[in-house]
């Protein structure tokens, strides 16, 4: 899975990690095995569930659902649970075939035979090996992310436009393995026993790369953007107002809507960008979901991951967990090299038959790293709800009932798990389970205690 050893490689370098999300959903389905979930099914969800919005007035108390909402939601927990692990045994499989029956070496003979120089064999290799992965993996793919999608209303898109992205992201994938590889071997033949850290330190720069041009070159192959002050010019002003209290300046004509309703039904709000780049985007979705005060709540939650410098800062600490991650990769690919290379035809470390070896065991590594990497996310998700109640303090009367009511309609529209267990949500979650978010949201008001406000400051 050489989609899902990217996504490892690079590591804070997916959509997700670089824009920091509101939502609930993708705490269900994948997170490694799931890399490639999420590329390959990009931002599948969607549709006619958007008229969900209850009673604006009230405000839940805690996540609350119709027997017909639980029961969807917990079908669809289930079958979150059984494509995850099928993911990833798939992953593991798929290497362990691909190793023991000795595919890399059949690669590695061909791209010897057009040239010797290291890049042109990866040229070889690697789009090859990514088709034969991709191919094995449609199946699980096609079922998980376009026909269950669709069949529970999370997915809006056309078939023609599920391949159509399908092929983009494979396209992607080729591109971004073709580079890794060919960093991977150099690095490898070069420093056989310090590759684990040189190879970490030139993924850093490769992920930053990909975290920047990522919105620029990435997302508008998916999406349209517009200006939102086009169709919203008094949300654009509110938006104006509540920026101007987290000290950000962003003109009006930085502030986009997207077409997410295109392919989804999911609801999200992101700020990137530095500098004269800054941009906030909101999508549709949202728009159409939630009233102005609840959508102003997303954006408050994400101007603090953007304010707070979530992005850099949990970046920082999952290139740490990713240097671990290199070293017992190191250790453990150095062992198995030893042990069962000449067995099964590798000749070194530095081999290109090596790579379904690398991959699987990157996928190992990955997926118990997994608590690490979303244990970190947990926590920055939920300081970005207080701010977010901060923020929007004296632009919404009501910033509590508005958090808590666009929590709740984010949770029935992505089919949020009402009661996930403890270990699934300290394996699996990126953000804190519904209930609890609702629960912070409708308890943090420091305004009304005489308390001072921790992270927002006004002049
Ligand atoms: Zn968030």
């Amino acid at each position: 899975m050489v989609i899902a050893a990217i996504a490892i490689c690079s590591s804070g370098v997916d959509a997700a990690a670089a824009q920091r999300s509101y939502r609930v959903r993708g705490a269900e389905g994948c997170q490694l095995g799931s890399a490639d979930c999420r590329l390959l099914t990009v931002y599948l969800p969607q549709s006619s569930a958007l008229t969900t919005s209850p009673n604006a007035e009230v405000a839940p108390q805690h996540f609350t659902l119709t027997p017909e909402q639980r029961a969807r939601a917990e079908a669809w927990a289930r079958i979150g649970d059984v494509t995850y692990v099928a993911d990833l045994l798939l992953a593991i499989a798929i290497n362990l075939i691909f190793w023991l029956r000795r595919f890399g070496v059949a690669l590695r003979n061909l791209a010897r035979r057009v040239s010797c120089r290291l890049i042109v064999q990866c040229l070889v290799v690697a789009p090859l090996f990514v088709a034969a992965t991709v191919l094995v993996n449609l199946p699980l793919d096609y079922y998980a992310g376009y026909v269950l999608e669709r069949r529970f209303g999370l997915s809006t898109q056309t078939l023609a436009s599920w391949t159509g992205d399908w092929g983009k992201t494979l396209a992607l994938s080729i591109v971004a393995s073709v580079v890794l590889l060919w960093v991977f071997y150099a690095v490898v033949r070069r420093s056989p026993r310090h590759w684990w850290f040189y190879f970490w330190l030139a993924t850093i720069p490769l992920a930053l790369f990909v975290m920047f041009i990522e919105p620029w070159v990435v997302e508008p192959l998916f999406y349209r953007f517009t200006p939102l002050a086009d169709t919203q010019p008094a949300l654009v002003d509110r938006i104006e107002t509540m920026l101007g209290h987290a000290g950000l300046n962003v003109p009006p004509s930085r502030i986009f809507l997207m077409n997410a309703s295109s392919k989804t039904t999911e609801l999200n709000a992101y700020v990137s960008g530095v500098g004269a780049s800054k941009r906030v985007v909101v999508w549709d979705t949202t728009l159409r979901a939630l009233t102005p005060d609840e959508t102003l709540l997303v954006l408050g939650h994400e101007t603090g991951h953007y304010v707070l410098y979530h992005i850099p800062k949990e970046f920082a600490l999952d290139e740490c967990v990713l240097l671990a991650i290199f070293y017992l990769g190191y250790r453990m690919f150095r062992a198995m090299i030893r042990r069962f290379g000449a067995r099964t035809g590798l000749e070194s470390e530095g081999d290109l038959a090596s790579l379904p070896l690398v991959i699987l065991i990157l996928t190992v590594l990955a997926f118990l790293a997994s608590p690490a990497l979303n244990g970190i996310s947990r926590h920055y998700e939920h300081q970005a709800d207080q701010y977010g109640l901060e923020v929007a303090y004296g632009v919404v009367p009501d910033p509590n009932a508005a958090a808590a009511r666009a929590e709740q309609i984010l949770g029935v529209i992505d089919l949020a798990q009402p009661d996930p267990s403890a270990l699934k949500v300290f394996w699996l979650y990126t953000h804190p389970p519904v209930e609890d978010r609702i629960r912070f949201e409708n308890d943090y008001h420091p305004w009304s205690e005489g308390r001072p406000l921790e992270f927002v400051h006004r002049k």
